[in-house]
């Protein structure tokens, strides 16, 4: 049985930016960010990044630019360790009505099949409500993180995610133990 983690992109590995990052320029790893991902690979864990990018669906940058962006990140982990990247993406606005944008479990479901993985044994980390709901629905263990849009987000008693850590390399730390 593999061992992956489901991982959310903007706000959890990258600093967000209000208008979607749209170029390589615009990529601020949230720091800690690439050791952290490191050591998840020495321990074996694939990463799967699931992320909406409705910045494309707006137009806004092309899924070319998307790919150059996602090897120039992926490049950069290397540079830390070797690993499995695979992204997810899905590149539609609200308005398209599609079945892939989070909260739909869509694209965590197709990296649990892909990789045969067992939900009950794997994370969802995200920012935001929606990156916890697809979790939950995925029947993945769900943890928000505080960067990004974590500390804005409000969650009753019914939808709260399993953990809360204040950022990415804390959950690494956190879950490693
Ligand atoms: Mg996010
Ligand atoms: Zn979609």
């Amino acid at each position: 049985m593999n061992k992956a983690l489901l991982v959310d992109r903007d706000g959890v590995l990258l600093e967000s930016v209000p208008d979607y990052v749209k170029s390589i320029e615009e990529i601020r790893f949230i720091p800690g960010v690439e050791a952290a991902v490191a050591r998840l690979w020495s321990k074996g864990y694939i990463l799967c990044v699931v992320t909406n990018q409705a910045g494309i669906g707006k137009k806004l940058y092309n899924i070319e630019t998307l790919q150059e962006i996602h090897f120039y990140i992926q490049e950069k982990f290397y540079e830390h360790g070797r690993g499995i990247v695979r992204w997810y993406v899905c590149p539609h606005t609200v308005e398209d009505k599609c079945s892939c944008r989070k909260p739909s479990p869509a694209l965590l479901q197709q990296a649990i099949q892909e990789f045969t993985l067992d939900p009950s044994h794997t994370w969802m980390v995200g920012d935001k409500k929606s990156d916890i709901e697809a979790g939950k629905k995925a029947g993945c263990k769900t943890c928000i993180v505080k960067t990004g849009e974590g500390q804005k987000q409000i969650f009753s008693e019914t939808n709260k995610p399993d953990l809360v850590v204040n950022s990415f390399v804390d959950f690494v730390d956190t879950m490693l133990v």
